[in-house]
Formats: structure tokens, C-alpha cells, sequence
């Protein structure tokens, strides 16, 4: 099964106290995508600008991650800066250019159309939405979002969030988005607005996933180095997501084990600035990752009982 992810290819300029990077290669959709290919096909569907990189577009076709719905415009790529906190849950962004996505209107490829697993990425939710109606027939739709649509096109996103599956939001964006201080309340009151399953990720304290069957909370695998949290949500999402999309079926407990799957993606994305750790990670690592995470979180104790 593969999956169409929608949402932004960025030039990210990041600075956190292990340093910084500048114009490197991110966006909601990018990170997506080079988690989610691990297991299943993606198709990213963007605009970039005439100053992309070749050499960027080729990374992701080395990915084998379909670039038919990449567009190329005239005009600069949508530019991001941030700097993270000493606490890395805590980010200021700096400036945020969207140039040629101003104008963006999505009209996906008629293979693109009969997808089956839709991630809308963090992009305006009227554009989330257009992409949504031109795939008539969807096994899985799941988006993101963040406190600047929360906050200013409220009215949209409340449209969009009874037609997802899944949404994903972090702790904050939960808070806004439902009113209520306590994340367990928030995430029920997010619930109520229609998404069958909501993700509140909590950074390094990991994500509570909520649905009518109740709540399922994984931690962030425990690392001795955090160097770039950037793009670790959306590479959650791609774990999650892609996982779903090649088991063909979702259901709780395939929720449950994606959102392993999740966490494990999102622990390799914050070791190194920017994708560094993403692209050139193995399925071998990733295998080996969620073993331990298992291991990690396995209560039973069945290895360590003696006989
Ligand atoms: P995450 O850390 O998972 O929230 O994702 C970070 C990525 O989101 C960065 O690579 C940014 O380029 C991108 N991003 C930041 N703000 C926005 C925005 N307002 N719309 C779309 N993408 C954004």
C-alpha cells in the first residue's frame, strides 16, 4: 500500500546548543517521507522554488520517494528558522518565509488520487483539505497541524478534523485547540471534535495516543544526546503511518505497535542536525532499535525470572 504525504519541502536554518545548520533540506513532508519509505511506497506532494537543489531532489529519488507531485515554480523555497531552548521541547520560530506555498493549489495525478493512506502534513488546512477531496476513497487519512492554524484558521481546521483518522498535534497545540490545561482532558476533548484517533506527542517525555478504546502512552527512547529535535513529529508520523500503510489493516493493536514504530523513527531523527541520521539510516538499525524499545518497555521481566 503506499501513501501520498502532502505538506512542506523547506530550507530549514536550525540553531539548538549543540550548534546549528543553515538552509538544509527539511519540511513536514520531506521528513515524512524518508521515515515512512522504510516501509512502504510515499509520493510527496509540494512546490518548491527555482532555487531548489538538484542534488536535494536527487537524495529523495535515491530514496526511492516518487517526486511527480513535487512541483518546481519560480520564486524562493519555503524557508524556516528556529532555535531551540536548552529544554529542546521548547522552540521560538525566528522566520518563517513560505514564498511559492502561497500560492500553492494541489492538483494530484489520477494514480495519486486513488490512494489509500493520506498523511496531510503541516500546511494550511484549506490546502489539506483540497488534497482530501480529490481522493475519493481513502483506507487511512491522517494529518498534522500547529498552533499557528489552530490559532488563526480555526473554522477550517474544525471542517477537516471529523473527516481524519488519525490526528496528530503536540502538547500545546492540544491545549489550544481543546481549552483545557490537562493533557488527558484535552486529548478526550480533541477526540470529541471527530478524529477517530488523536497523537499528542509530548517530545522527550514521548506521545499519548487517544481513540474510543481508550488511551495508549509510549515513551521517547531514552538517548544520552539530543542534537536537533527538528522533524522528529513528522517522522514519528512517517513510523506510525508507513507501518499502518504496509500492514494493509488498522486496527488498535496495529495502532499501538505503529506508534512504537514512531517512536523509534523520532529517536533517530534527533541524534544528528537536520536529516543527517534519517538518510543514510538502515532497516537493520531501525530493527535492531525497536527490539531494545521493546526490551525497554516489556514489564513481563520473562528474561530475567531464574529458574
Ligand atoms: P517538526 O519538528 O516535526 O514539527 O517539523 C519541523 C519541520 O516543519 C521543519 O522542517 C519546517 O520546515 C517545517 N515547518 C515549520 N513551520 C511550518 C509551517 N508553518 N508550515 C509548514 N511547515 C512548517
Amino acid at each position: 500500500m503506499s501513501i501520498v504525504v502532502v505538506g512542506s519541502v523547506a530550507y530549514d536554518t536550525i540553531e539548538t546548543t549543540r550548534g546549528g545548520v543553515a538552509d538544509t533540506l527539511g519540511g513536514s513532508a520531506t521528513y515524512f517521507a524518508v521515515a515512512s519509505r522504510f516501509f512502504t511506497p510515499v509520493s510527496i506532494v509540494a512546490v518548491v522554488g527555482s532555487d531548489f537543489r538538484p542534488e536535494d531532489r536527487q537524495l529523495l529519488h535515491e530514496r526511492n520517494i516518487d517526486l511527480r507531485g513535487l512541483e518546481q515554480r519560480s520564486g524562493s523555497t519555503f524557508r524556516w528558522r528556529g532555535r531551540y531552548h536548552e529544554d529542546m521541547n521548547i522552540r521560538d520560530t525566528l522566520d518563517l518565509k513560505l514564498n511559492v506555498f502561497e500560492s500553492f493549489a494541489p492538483d494530484l495525478l489520477p494514480d495519486l488520487q486513488r490512494s489509500d493512506y493520506l498523511f496531510l502534513g503541516n500546511i494550511a488546512p484549506d490546502l489539506q483539505e483540497r488534497v482530501l477531496e480529490q481522493v475519493p476513497s481513502p483506507k487511512l487519512v491522517a494529518a498534522d497541524t500547529m498552533n499557528h492554524w489552530i490559532a488563526d484558521t480555526r473554522a477550517d481546521l474544525l471542517r477537516l478534523l471529523p473527516r481524519l483518522d488519525i490526528l496528530t498535534l503536540n502538547d500545546e497545540e492540544a491545549r489550544l485547540l481543546s481549552g483545557e490545561h490537562n493533557l488527558v482532558k484535552a486529548g478526550r476533548a480533541v477526540l470529541k471534535l471527530g478524529p477517530k484517533t488523536v497523537l499528542v506527542k509530548r517530545g522527550e517525555y514521548g506521545a499519548i495516543q487517544f481513540s474510543q478504546a481508550g488511551m495508549f502512552a509510549v515513551p521517547a527512547y531514552p538517548l544520552e544526546e539530543v542534537v536537533d529535535p527538528t522533524g522528529a513529529g513528522d517522522a514519528f508520523a512517517g513510523g506510525l503511518i508507513g507501518y499502518l500503510a504496509r500492514s494493509g489493516k488498522v486496527d488498535e493493536s496495529r495502532l499501538r505497535t505503529g506508534a512504537v514504530y514512531g517512536s523509534v523513527l523520532a529517536s533517530f531523527v534527533v541524534e544528528k542536525f537536520g536529516l543527517g541520521r534519517l538518510v543514510d539510516l538502515t532497516w537493520e538499525e531501525i530493527d535492531l532499535r525497536y527490539r531494545a524499545f521493546i526490551d525497554l518497555i516489556d514489564s513481563h521481566h520473562s528474561r530475567w525470572i531464574s529458574q
